[in-house]
């Protein structure tokens, strides 16, 4: 795989094409080791004297049970981004930004009391899953997912609610992308439970931080739980709130250099997964609340007034848009490396097993033609299953197998190879 990801606007799509080829590949395995057991059933059939070890038949059954697992996880298989930071420093109002819309509750007093992840769904219209499964209205989220709310359903911190929300009107979530939103990390969490239930399949942790303060150690005590599980962490640090930075522009260069130094020296000197050439590109500083009402706006169609812009507006809207330019090639390239890979790993050791057994299978079925041929009702069985059917079966079965087997690799190799 390539170092770098091509900055196309479509990034996105190499994980829906990674996926699709990789399904693909899935398939066939899974059409070979079905025309193997279609074999082995009519080999069964004249094997009178049980020549086939019977462990065989389970032996093709277990491939069959973990190729259609494997499958299955594919299909289910997204890109995870989990936002993290203290309550009211923008975690909300960031992803209704990136998500063009207010999909999440957010506001002052509105304190997100439990974990929140938005996925995109192919209904017209939003609901929300809670942790028993069942389907609620959207409206519900408001009630459920804040703190002060005094819901009958108290919900803990480590409870998850599933926004199911229709994946047309948001391009992330169409993109196969799921959004977590995390209570604040000041509210004592159990650092240990929020990763295991909620983390431990993300691509990408965001932490969005107020640019009005300097990073508190709560926010990176989460971060330093989260290195000691991943081996390198892809993390984004947003300075939020950037827009008051406007208020007081003498201070401003100052303290961006600032948060600057403090974020670079907190990924690279105490989590030690960048360097600090990679560390300045993982920082940001951004308004999102100016992001999230321009593009409401825009979506209404309300037409943009320049005139009307406060301070530095532009440049705070560029650097959001630098920001999920980054955000999208690296949440992509992690998804395909790690969600793919040990499928890929998987596949290939089924395939190689497979074609194994159909080596000794050739061999058990010579034996078994042997047997029938010497056999006094040789014209009933070879009625069934002639020689020449079984030759041209165990062919067919045994070159289809191996052109799988030379195929896997490349196919997925191809696959990856962005
Ligand atoms: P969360 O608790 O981290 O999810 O924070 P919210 O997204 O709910 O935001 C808390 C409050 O901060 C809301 O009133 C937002 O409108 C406000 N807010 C969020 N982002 C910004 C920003 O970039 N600038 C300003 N000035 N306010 C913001």
């Amino acid at each position: 795989m390539s170092a770098t990801m091509p900055r196309t606007e479509s990034v996105f799509e190499e994980f829906s094409d990674a996926k699709r080829k990789i399904q693909e590949v899935f398939e066939q395995i899974k059409e070979q080791i079905e025309a193997v057991q279609t074999f082995i059933e009519h080999v069964v059939t004249i094997d009178t004297d049980h020549v086939l070890s019977s462990d065989t038949i389970g032996d093709l059954n277990e491939l069959v049970v973990k190729v259609t697992g494997v499958h299955e996880i594919l299909s289910r298989d997204q890109m995870k981004v989990a936002f993290f930071g203290r309550t009211s420093n923008g975690k909300s109002t960031c992803i209704n930004a990136m998500l063009w819309d207010k999909v999440l509750p957010s506001g002052i007093g509105h304190t997100t009391s439990c974990f929140l992840a938005v996925e995109g769904s192919g209904k017209p219209n939003p609901y929300i899953i809670t942790e028993d499964g069942e389907e609620q209205a959207v409206e519900k989220v408001q009630k459920l997912a804040h703190a002060l709310s005094g819901a009958a359903e108290k919900l803990t911190e480590d409870s998850l609610i599933k926004i199911c929300w229709p994946k047309n009107k948001c391009r992330i979530l169409n993109a196969e992308v799921c959004i977590v939103d995390s209570p604040g990390v000041d509210v004592t969490p159990d650092l240990d439970l929020w990763i295991d239930k909620h983390c431990l399949d993300a691509d990408v942790f965001i932490l969005v931080a107020n640019a009005e303060s300097t990073m508190m150690q709560a926010e990176k005590n989460f971060f330093h739980k989260v290195s000691e599980c991943f081996s390198k962490p892809n993390i984004f640090i947003l300075h939020n709130r950037w827009d008051a930075s406007a208020q007081e522009p003498d201070m401003m260069d100052e303290v961006r250099a600032q948060h600057m130094e403090r974020a670079e020296a907190f990924l690279t000197d105490e989590l030690k997964i960048y360097n600090s050439a990679e560390a300045q590109n993982r920082v940001f500083f951004i308004s999102a609340r100016e992001m999230l009402n321009t593009r409401i706006a825009r979506t209404k169609g309300i037409p943009e007034n320049p005139n009307n812009f406060p301070d530095g507006f532009k440049s705070r809207q560029l650097e959001f848009e630098e920001f999920e330019k980054k955000f999208e090639e690296c949440i992509t390239r992690s998804a395909i490396a790690t969600k793919f890979s040990q499928h890929v790993s998987g596949g290939e050791s089924t395939v190689k097993h497979l074609s194994k057994m159909l080596a000794n299978l050739n061999t058990s079925a010579l034996v078994v033609r042997n047997i029938a041929n010497d056999e006094a009702d040789t014209q009933k069985m070879r009625k069934n299953f002639n020689k020449e059917q079984m030759e041209k079966v165990t062919k067919k079965v045994h070159e289809q197998i191996s052109t799988i087997t030379d195929n896997v690799s490349n196919q997925v190799a191809a696959a990856l190879d962005i």
